[in-house]
């Protein structure tokens, strides 16, 4: 699903350099639950923008299903995105003045349904995270959770094979970033492949797969066993 190697990414401000991504090698299999991990400004959202097709590479390969992620103009980096890749963020990214409902279907619109259709289709989706009832409430009338819920039924509507989520819990409380993964964890059980960016540990520790980014590579990769008796660490805390 993605393959990386010898990624590079430096950022270019004025006369500085900041060489962020060093080389990176990473594979990840379809359907796969992956934590991305990091002190900050370790280069996490850095990296999860490249795998969305928000941002560009300096040198190695990225491969998408198959395809080669390089050169692409806004256009084309679009069109990749709508067919394969559901966003979600710390911040939620809801649009304020746009209810529940038309937030979720916004996709559908860039897609030219029409506003019948994609109002029926979100829909379906607020009622399958439990929100039908908020369907006509703006953004500010929602809990935190709420939001991200919405934030979580936009990212689904395009049906996605990947869903890539920057700090997905950064902003609630640690029950209802619990639910929240709770939902990441079903939408991964229909098959679709979830990548979090975190720094907490509980959060990482509901993944299947936990990736250290450091000094611009990947440190360390925790699964299986190893997993295992990080969820045990982590529950003793
Ligand atoms: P993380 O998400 O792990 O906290 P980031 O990927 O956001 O880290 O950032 C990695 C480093 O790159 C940081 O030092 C940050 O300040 C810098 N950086 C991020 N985005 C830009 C940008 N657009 N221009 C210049 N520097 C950036
Ligand atoms: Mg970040």
């Amino acid at each position: 699903m993605i393959s990386i190697q010898d990624l590079h990414k430096s950022y270019v401000t004025g006369t500085n350099s900041l060489h962020v991504l060093k080389g990176l090698n990473l594979e990840i299999e379809e359907g796969e639950f992956v934590s991305i991990m990091g002190s900050s400004g370790s280069g996490k959202s850095t990296l999860l923008n490249i795998l969305g097709v928000l941002d560009d590479y300096d040198k190695g390969n990225y491969y998408l299903s198959g395809k080669r992620i390089w050169g692409l103009n806004e256009t084309q980096a679009a069109i990749t995105r709508n067919a394969m890749i559901g966003f979600i963020f710390q911040s939620f990214n809801l649009i304020s003045f746009k209810n529940a409902m038309e937030n979720v279907a916004l996709p559908l619109y860039y897609q030219k349904v029409s506003r019948k259709k994609r109002n029926v289709i979100a829909m379906e989706y607020l009622d399958r995270l439990g929100l039908k009832d908020w369907a006509h409430h703006l953004p500010s009338e929602l809990s935190g959770g709420q939001k991200q819920r919405v934030a979580i039924a936009r990212a689904l509507i395009s049906n996605p094979k990947i869903i890539l989520a920057d700090e997905p819990t950064g902003a609630l409380d640690s029950q209802t970033s619990l639910e929240v993964m709770d939902i990441l964890k079903e939408v991964n059980d229909q098959g679709i492949t979830v990548i979090i960016v975190t720094h907490e540990h509980d959060i990482a520790a509901l993944t299947r797969k936990i990736i250290r980014l450091k000094d611009g590579v990947i440190g360390e990769v925790i699964t299986n066993g190893e997993l295992q008796m990080y969820r045990d660490r982590v529950k003793q805390e």
